[in-house]
């Protein structure tokens, strides 16, 4: 059973059944089935398909909007922005997918040339977190219908609610049975999906023990991964920054979905001539986020995803004291029932600590100052993980040499970064491989077919050339 609980008051919304082996059997088999048909629809049924879905979603966002909120404490604000970006997900592959699949040609040196196919691979697995539960689906729900695959999706156990919302409206939007189904399964029954012959490909948006123990299971069934994983994202701000800009958007980064984005601003590297100046403003913008009932439109953040999220980030402000680090202020726990924590600033971090090595998913930033640049980029990239990045400076050589050498799948330059449908995503090193959105993301579970034909023969050679 699952148990869907409001973290901004601690009470039980709902629960859910899990599937039972025999209704796991058959939404497999379904999926299969489905895979039969849908790869061979023509991409305007794809797209017309992608429409409709888009236009179920908007038509039902505050309701979409309301379950993620109740479920796992964003605001409601951010949710309805959340289901907006899906609605914009969905078109944007509805508009450009079938260019995207666009076959190419690809001249020989040998003569003649090689046609160069998308074509889809079957039923695709999605093991998906509670962070941002609509986007991180359709991230990987668009590219599915588009590309002509199947999907199937093993949310977090503590959104059951919304993935049975995003179910619905995609069979309500008239997807052929099977398209898309969502299943209530444990994380212990993922392996076991990932060796059955009738699942393609797995992708993963999670934590690097999630990932790792995917892609065991995967590299044994020897099937195509993808992993999004955590991160520790550098925000660099250098001594041409506009500083109250950097500050404004640092604050954003930092407590955005109150500090559970892989894509948070976790670790404020700032040159040591702006630093005191940076600190000063920054701590007294983060002493002003609110924090509160989701639902209030005054509120700036929402709880914590759970109680034991909550007590994750409380663990990990113990250990930076443990190694020396000073907690200028906030990571209060606030009383009453819900799973609210104060934001907060960390200091002097040592860079040896093991708390470099991990991600801190709550809205508290480490502060660190940087000597130069070279400082700056070796402190960023003293890390494990390789997700974003944010830099901040005017000098255009600065820009360039943040370009090439933070270690990062992406890297923002004067803005906050943030996800985009037509814009690769994802990371390097321990924050994972593959991309997601973009072309470059649908093209990760298809088949890049190379087509050898033989030019302006009559048929029936066409069938020698072939044997
Ligand atoms: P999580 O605990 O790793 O869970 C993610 C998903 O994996 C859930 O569906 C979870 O199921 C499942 N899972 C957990 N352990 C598993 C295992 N051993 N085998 C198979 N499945 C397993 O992560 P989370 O707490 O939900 O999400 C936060 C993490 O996601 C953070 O590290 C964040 O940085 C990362 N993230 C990365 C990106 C990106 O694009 N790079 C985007 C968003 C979030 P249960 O819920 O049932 O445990």
């Amino acid at each position: 059973m699952f148990r869907s609980v409001n973290p901004a008051t601690g009470e039980e919304i709902a629960t859910y059944p899990e599937l039972t082996p025999a209704g796991l059997e058959a939404r497999v088999a379904k999926a299969a089935a489905a895979f039969r048909h849908w790869r061979t629809t023509s991409y305007e049924e794809r797209t017309a398909l992608l429409s409709r879905v888009a236009d179920r979603f908007e038509a039902e966002k505050a309701r979409l909007a309301r379950m993620a909120s109740l479920e796992m404490g964003k605001t409601y604000a951010t949710s309805i922005a959340e289901v907006e970006k899906c609605v914009a997900g969905f078109r944007v592959f509805a508009k450009d997918g079938p260019a995207m699949l666009e076959p190419q040609q690809q001249a020989l040196a040998t003569g003649g040339t090689a046609e160069l196919h998308w074509l889809p691979i079957g039923p695709v697995l999605a093991v998906m977190p509670w962070n941002f539960p609509y986007w991180q689906v359709v991230r990987f729900l668009a590219p599915t219908i588009m590309a002509g695959n199947v999907g199937l999706l093993k949310h977090a156990s503590i959104v059951q609610g919304v993935a049975g919302l995003i179910e619905e409206m995609v069979t309500s939007a008239g997807a052929p049975e099977g398209l898309f189904q969502n299943l209530a399964i444990k994380s212990g029954a993922v392996a076991e999906l990932i060796a059955d012959d009738r699942v393609a490909a797995v992708t993963l948006t999670g934590s690097e023990g999630a990932g790792q123990s995917v892609a065991q299971a995967a590299g044994k069934a020897l099937k195509k991964v993808v992993l999004e994983l955590g991160g520790s994202d550098p925000f660099i701000v250098m001594p041409s920054a506009d500083l109250d800009e950097a500050v404004k958007q640092g604050v954003k980064a930092r407590i955005q979905n109150t500090g559970q984005s892989c894509i948070c601003a976790k670790r404020m590297i700032v040159h040591a001539d702006v630093y005191d100046a940076f600190l000063d403003r920054f701590s007294a913008a983060m002493k002003a986020v609110k924090a509160g009932d989701p639902f209030d439109p005054n509120t700036d953040m929402g709880p914590l995803s759970s109680a034991e999220q909550r007590d994750t980030v409380l663990k990990q402000l113990d250990e930076a004291k443990a190694v020396g680090a000073t907690l200028a202020f906030g990571g209060d726990r606030l009383d009453g029932p819900g799973a609210f924590l104060s934001a907060g600033v960390i200091t002097d971090v040592p860079l040896d600590s093991a708390l470099m090595a991990e991600e801190i998913f709550g809205p508290i930033a480490m502060v660190f100052r940087a000597a130069d640049l070279d400082d700056a980029i070796r402190i960023a990239n003293d890390i494990p993980f390789g997700l974003g990045s944010s830099v901040w400076t005017s000098e255009p050589a600065e820009q360039e040499r943040f370009v090439r050498d933070i270690e990062a799948g992406m890297t923002a330059v004067n803005q906050m970064l943030a996800s985009a449908p037509e814009a690769p995503f994802g990371g390097i090193k321990r924050s994972g491989y593959g991309r997601e959105l973009s072309r470059y993301g649908l093209h990760e579970f298809m088949n890049l077919k190379t087509v050898m034909r033989v030019k302006d023969a009559p048929l029936g050679s066409r069938t020698d050339a072939l044997d």
